[in-house]
């Protein structure tokens, strides 16, 4: 056993843990978690801790159902929601097989395997995620429309808000697991918040993302309100985004900053773009993956519905951020598809992926967008070239199903199944009768 194995066993006793939560996370995103007593985790370093795969959404086939969760003492940290007493402690877990190989099904794995190929290319991959969320009264009922805790809007500053306090008491948690908090504030929507994450690498940013989720809801609970991530909960309101900030290191250099470029961004930084837009479309069935993610990408709003890059430009998908003269290693670009309810290993990966396409193929980057894109008409769109992306998830799936880059990236195993999973959704949605079209249609046929 390594030294930081050495550390955990150590913490258990000092801290007088009791429980620890090994957590992984399902291939659409969810957090499952198994406790166990202090005394078994030797064995879960040494060996695993197994588990039947195929109780797992998209984890194995039922001949292959015996997984192993071995857990990562990097991510070992003590949960603060739990009170004074006895502590309760967590780690991320990797999946394995029983022979020891790294499970095709562990989607922490897909996002380390796009690493480490990176890596081989000599690149370290930072993002930086801007959260976005609703609050509501009390958890909403089925077939309601929730209720936000306030009416406030962007920035807004109110003594008396929900917002705040809730904000305050999240990111001390958040803190006191060792997630920098960099950015806090009231989102556009009432009831709706924005928490932003210090930039890390991907791997560390997804797990956090996943505790992050977690923090909220649990902070949420204990005030009485409930905190969810649904893409676009409102039909007038804006969604929930959540923008990532990315940009790719050599060693400790910014790779995407070039003194005196246009944007101070480089030839990597505008291959990079320009990846990521080439594949845009077949990406944001992984960065938008739920039927309601496309109710968010309608165009407004401040989401992008076009496949565009730009400088400062809020209706652009790829945003270039105002830059400051001399803090070059602070160069980055804002990806502005993704939202709030994907799964961060899957969207970081497949988006590491297409930037990579973009560097590999020396791609040339279109024409910025200087305008608002909403606004142009549709023949002004399509002068300057712009595409739309998936109006639906039904159209994100077909191109996702002609996809090389994704099949690639995610490995056989998770992309067959996410797409069968993608589509068995639709196909539910699909035979929806909803409320727009009986408002419509009853008082007059
Ligand atoms: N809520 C918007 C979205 O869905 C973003 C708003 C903003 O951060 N400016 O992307
Ligand atoms: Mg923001
Ligand atoms: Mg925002
Ligand atoms: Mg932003």
């Amino acid at each position: 056993m390594g030294k930081q194995e050495d550390f955990v066993l150590r913490a258990l006793e000092e801290r007088d843990v009791r429980f620890v939560r090994l957590w992984f996370t399902d291939v659409l995103g969810y957090l499952k978690s198994v406790a166990i007593a202090p005394a078994e985790l030797e064995g879960a370093f040494t060996e695993g801790i197994g588990f039947d795969g195929s109780a797992i959404e998209g984890f194995a086939r039922v001949t292959e159902a015996d997984m192993l969760a071995r857990p990562d003492p990097s991510t070992f940290q003590i949960l603060p929601w739990r009170g004074d007493g006895p502590a309760t402690a967590r780690m991320f877990c990797d999946i394995t097989m029983p022979d020891g190989s790294a499970s095709y099904a562990d989607p922490r794995y897909v996002l380390k395997r796009t690493l480490q190929s990176a890596a081989e290319q000599g690149f370290t991959f930072y993002t930086h995620p801007e959260i976005e969320f609703y609050l509501f009264k009390g958890q909403p009922e089925a077939g309601t429309v929730p209720v936000p805790v306030d009416r406030s809007g962007y920035f807004d500053h109110t003594s008396t808000s929900a917002g705040s306090d809730f904000r305050r008491e999240a990111i001390t948690m958040l803190e006191a697991m060792g997630i920098s908090v960099e950015f806090s504030h009231h989102e556009g929507g009432p009831g709706q918040q924005e928490i932003d994450l210090r930039y890390a690498d991907a791997l560390s940013t997804a797990d956090n993302i996943m505790t992050f989720r977690t923090v909220v809801r649990e902070v949420a609970l204990g005030q009485g309100v409930w905190a969810s991530f649904m893409p676009k909960p409102f039909t007038e309101h804006p969604g929930s985004g959540m923008h990532t900030h990315v940009s790719l290191f050599e060693g400790d250099r910014n790779a995407f900053f070039e003194a005196g470029a246009e944007y101070q961004l480089s030839a990597t930084g505008r291959h990079f773009i320009a990846g990521i837009l080439h594949h845009a479309a077949e990406i944001t069935c992984v960065t938008n993956q739920w039927v309601n993610s496309y109710k968010r990408l309608i165009g407004g709003g401040e989401a992008p519905s076009y496949i565009s890059w730009g400088h400062n430009n809020r209706s652009a998908m790829v945003r270039v951020p105002m830059y400051k003269p001399n803090k070059g290693q602070s160069t980055r670009i804002e990806l502005r598809t993704i939202d709030s309810a994907c799964n961060p290993y899957l969207a970081f990966a497949v988006v590491l992926a297409a930037g990579m396409k973009g560097l590999e193929n020396k791609y040339e980057l279109p024409r910025e967008a200087e305008d608002d894109v909403w606004s142009l008409t549709d023949r002004e769109r399509q002068a300057l070239g712009l595409q739309q992306l998936p109006k639906t998830l039904w159209e994100a799936i077909g191109v996702a199903e002609r996809s090389e880059l994704l099949a690639e990236t995610l490995g056989e195993h998770v992309y067959d199944f996410f797409l069968r999973n993608k589509r068995a959704e639709w196909e539910e949605y699909r035979g929806q009768v909803s409320a727009f079209e009986r408002d419509r249609m009853l008082p007059v046929i």
